[in-house]
């Protein structure tokens, strides 16, 4: 069961989506894989992303100039509630659309935004995020991976890790050091997968799946106009990039509904619904209905740089991993041979990630600690 986020917007109404979504032909294994995309996700999920582009729902947030809808946060939200409620995606990834668009959008020069914009927003380039390190995630700004100046652009030399999608990119936005300050000494640069020196490792994850990757970069060479602004400007940019990676994460709250449902159910057919077990689940789907108001809040203000969203990725991550706990403590042992609790287990596996990826729960109870309640700052 979910909320009603908003019944109309000045462009489409929530029963006309849904409709559209219904009639959609959907690509053989299409499945709602969440932000990114596993290897047998990606011929699947292209498809239905260049469906989607074909019908304007793609890059809904973009101004109108370069494609988008110019669609207002409650509207991006519905759409992804619609989404889940249909059980596909919303796009390839998060990637192109949410993190690079917007960022070329603001800093690009024009070539960049004339030769990435559009495949971004059709999906013919899949795009991912060099950020992390082993040595830098959280201190994100101490990373070592170096750019260093040639006769005609710059060389890269350095390690990423956790890269979501690497495998099947075709470019990469990746921050890098140019000088040894340590925040205005990075830059951003946009480069191609395939470059000579690139290569990518897949990790395979506890859930079986390989959704991310160690990219080693070893004298990479890129042009000039790989850099994206200036140099030094990195950091300010992959700010404004993780603000709206915050914005994007905290949609994944309308699928936890949906395994509540599943999870009353397992534990009806199994006659393990007692009064106990009745009160847990009743005060977390109490949380969830908190959680879906604070996102209504959070979206109708429509700033994505308001710390409403570090309380939303908070609450939205840690919810869910209590649905998870639940869920093994209700159905015990089944939960490892009953196939078709599959779905379940596999959340259970990989539900602990959101309260990691795009910023730990204590990063962002730091955020809060600091500029919300005006606490003194972390020693460092
Ligand atoms: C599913 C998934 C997908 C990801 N995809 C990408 C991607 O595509 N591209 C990319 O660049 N990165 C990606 N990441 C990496 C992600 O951004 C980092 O994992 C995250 O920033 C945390 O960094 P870390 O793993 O190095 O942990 P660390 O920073 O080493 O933290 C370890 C622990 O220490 C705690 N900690 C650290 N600093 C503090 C502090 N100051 N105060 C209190 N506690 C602290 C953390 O909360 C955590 O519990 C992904 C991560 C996951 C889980």
């Amino acid at each position: 069961m979910t909320a009603d986020l908003d019944a109309t917007s000045p462009m489409i109404n929530r029963a006309d989506l849904r409709a559209f979504l219904e009639a959609a032909p959907k690509p053989p294994g299409l499945r709602n894989y969440g932000p990114t995309p596993t290897e047998a996700d990606v011929a699947p999920g292209t498809q239905w992303h260049a469906y989607l582009a074909q019908h304007g729902y793609t890059c809904l947030h973009w101004p109108a100039e370069f494609g988008g809808l110019d669609a207002t946060v409650m509207f991006q939200a519905m759409f992804a509630e619609e989404c889940a409620n249909a059980e596909v995606p919303r796009q390839f990834s998060i990637f192109g659309p949410d993190l690079v668009g917007p960022v070329l959008i603001r800093f690009g020069s024009d070539e960049q935004k004339a030769n990435y914009l559009e495949p971004i927003r059709t999906g013919q380039h899949i795009w991912c995020q060099l950020f992390s390190e082993p040595e830098a995630g959280s201190d994100l700004a101490s990373l070592r991976t170096r750019a260093r100046r040639t006769d005609t652009g710059w060389r890269i030399d350095g390690q990423k890790v956790w890269s979501s999608g690497a495998a099947a990119a075709d470019f990469g936005i990746l921050l890098a050091r140019t000088e040894n300050n340590k925040h205005r000494g990075l830059s951003m640069f946009i480069v191609p997968m395939r470059s000579p020196g690139i290569t990518v490792r897949p990790l395979r994850q506890i859930d079986g799946e390989s959704k991310f990757n160690e990219v080693f970069l070893d004298s990479v060479e890129l042009p000039e106009q790989s850099l994206v602004g200036r140099p030094g400007q990195g950091w300010e940019l992959a700010l404004a990039m993780l603000g709206r990676e915050r914005l994007t994460l905290g949609t994944h709250a309308v699928a936890m509904f949906r395994r509540h449902e599943e999870l009353i159910a397992a534990a009806r057919d199994r006659g393990v619904l007692d009064q106990v077990l009745g009160r847990s689940m009743t005060r977390l789907w109490a949380r969830m209905w908190l959680l879906r108001y604070t996102w209504q809040r959070a979206v109708t203000g429509g700033d994505v740089t308001s710390p409403e969203f570090s309380v939303l990725k908070i609450v939205a991550s840690e919810t869910d991993r209590d649905l998870s706990d639940l869920a093994t403590d209700v159905l015990g042992t089944d939960v490892c041979v009953d196939p078709e609790l599959d779905d379940l287990v596999r959340h259970m596996l990989v539900g602990r990630a959101q309260t990691i990826l795009g910023g730990t729960s204590e990063i962002q109870r730091n955020i809060l600690a600091e500029r919300v309640l005006g606490l003194p700052k972390e020693p460092h």
